[in-house]
């Protein structure tokens, strides 16, 4: 079985150039506030890393890892392998994500972040598969939209692999 990759589908430059735009209406939004950056691992790593970066606001970082048992698709059951060392009763927290594809890896983490009372919960996501949607999420911040094919790169993996790629690709099996 080989595996096919495409060429750049986002390149290195206009992922950079969306992360700057994304990063400075976040700084504006957050003005005055200081905001709890939560990325979800092990996919957001990369968009994580360059965004905090750019982002002109004060902030505290903690990260959860999260995995959905199948290989392509998400199945709707989540584990949370590695939950939050912070407390985020009070604070304004900003949830960092790679994709959301049926949203309910989202959902979830959403759902349980919101029981644990933060003041105010965003979610900023790099990629949104938006045809592929099977529950609703609402997005704050969304880098790129893209159609229905499986990418990797950019952190984003294929059985754990590609993650390293500097930016997006297709990725295809082939029999
Ligand atoms: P959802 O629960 O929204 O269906 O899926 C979200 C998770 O599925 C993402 O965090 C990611 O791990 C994985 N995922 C969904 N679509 C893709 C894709 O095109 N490429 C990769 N590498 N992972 C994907």
């Amino acid at each position: 079985m080989a595996m096919i990759i495409s060429k750049p589908f986002l390149t290195v430059e206009q992922i950079q150039k969306r992360v700057k735009e994304l990063a400075a209406r976040i700084s504006e939004d957050y003005e005055g506030k200081e905001i709890l950056s939560v990325g979800i691992l092990k996919g957001a790593f990369m968009f994580f890393a360059d965004i905090v970066k750019v982002i002109q606001v004060p902030m505290t970082i903690d990260f959860l890892i999260v995995s959905s048992y199948a290989k392509m698709e998400s199945t709707g059951e989540i584990k949370i392998h590695t939950d939050l060392r912070e407390d985020i009763k009070g604070k304004d927290v900003l949830l960092i994500e790679d994709i959301v594809d049926t949203g309910f890896t989202l959902n979830h983490i959403r759902k349980l972040l919101l029981e644990r009372q933060p003041a105010s919960l965003k979610i900023c996501t790099f990629l949104d598969k938006k045809p592929r949607r099977r529950v609703e999420v609402p997005l704050d911040y969304i880098g790129f939209e893209i159609p229905e094919d499986y990418v990797v790169g950019y952190g984003l993996d294929y059985e754990n692999r590609f993650r390293n790629l500097p930016y997006i690709a297709i990725f295809k099996e082939s029999k």
